[in-house]
């Protein structure tokens, strides 16, 4: 994989500045509307961009980053192993790749299958439980990945015995189109919080760098954002 080293800080730097202050904005008009509202953090996705970027962001406060492909994140993961970061998983779980996942990330942002569940359980063995959060196909889309929303009430009674797992919430990705996904994602999480004795079910993973205000303002806890802090990706 080619990175680029060299960037332009300024620029990286007034991205971040902005994202988190409209972040804070739609956290505040949340509050208003909403007394129990809860600030909503902001997860820098810092796929396809180098290890460097993130530790200026690092420098400039943010502690939470999210990667999507394995290989590329192992990388920066060990670059960076002297800074306390929070690494996020939230890219697709292939089999094979639950022991790495296990071992060097905190959470992981898209279970959406019992054996990825058992796996992840068995390999993070004798290490800090790891937060989970299990992706929805709220909308129902053939293409996307995600349980179907009738199919979370069995994975959370199987995630929640597991004593290696920290079962936190739910992550999405609506489509575009996706009309009110944003509200049946905190419908269906205020069910499940009614359902099940869950101690630890605190998070909604919602909202990009397009639809991020709309996302706080319909509860999500952690918004995912790429492209409005690091700019466009060569590639996915
Ligand atoms: C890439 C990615 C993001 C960030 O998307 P942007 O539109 O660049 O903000 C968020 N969530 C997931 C799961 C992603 O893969």
């Amino acid at each position: 994989m080619q990175t680029v080293t060299d960037f332009d800080e300024a620029q990286l730097l007034a991205n971040y500045q902005a994202v988190s202050d409209a972040l804070a904005v739609a956290n505040a008009k949340a509050i208003e509307t909403n007394d129990e509202h809860c600030s909503a953090a902001l997860l820098a996705v810092s796929k396809t961009k180098p290890a460097s970027m993130i530790e200026a962001l690092y420098r400039a406060g943010q502690e939470d980053f999210g990667e999507n492909y394995l290989q590329e994140a192992l990388g920066k993961i060990m670059a960076l192993s002297d800074l306390p970061i929070t690494w996020h998983y939230i890219g697709s779980i292939q089999r094979n790749k639950t022991r790495d996942i296990a071992k060097y990330f905190d959470w992981v942002h898209t279970l959406e299958r019992e054996v990825i569940a058992k796996r992840l359980n068995e390999q993070r063995a004798g290490m800090k439980p790891l937060n989970v959060l299990i992706q929805v196909n709220i909308d129902d889309e053939n293409s996307k990945s995600g349980c179907q929303p009738e199919e979370v009430p069995a994975l959370i009674e199987q995630v929640m015995h597991y004593e290696n797992l920290n079962l936190r919430g739910l992550m999405v990705i609506p489509s575009k189109q996706g009309v009110d996904a944003f509200a049946r994602t905190k419908a269906l999480f205020d069910a499940m919080a009614a359902q099940f004795d869950l101690p630890h079910w605190d998070s909604i993973s919602m909202g990009m760098s397009g639809d991020m205000a709309e996302a706080v303002a319909h509860g999500s806890t952690m918004v995912r954002v790429g492209t409005a802090i690091f700019g466009e990706r060569s590639y996915q």
